[in-house]
């Protein structure tokens, strides 16, 4: 039997930045990094691809479709 003592690691999934839901792998999502700053990685999911829906960069407020 397990014995589960609270160290279980946690999964973080990444979150869309248009829509704020969890990237779920395998979903049509696409990862990219951000025109105006290198570090900062933006993921958006299927659904707002589809929708074209606009993304905002967290760190220096860049949007685009
Ligand atoms: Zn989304
Ligand atoms: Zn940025």
């Amino acid at each position: 039997m397990l014995d589960l003592d609270g160290n279980s690691p946690k999964i973080s999934l990444p979150v869309c930045n248009g829509c704020n839901r969890h990237i779920m792998p395998g979903d049509n999502n696409v990862k990219f990094i951000c025109p105006e700053c290198p570090d900062e990685l933006i993921w958006r999911c299927g659904s707002c691809r589809e929708a074209a829906a606009p993304y905002k960069c967290e760190s220096c407020g860049f949007s685009g479709p």
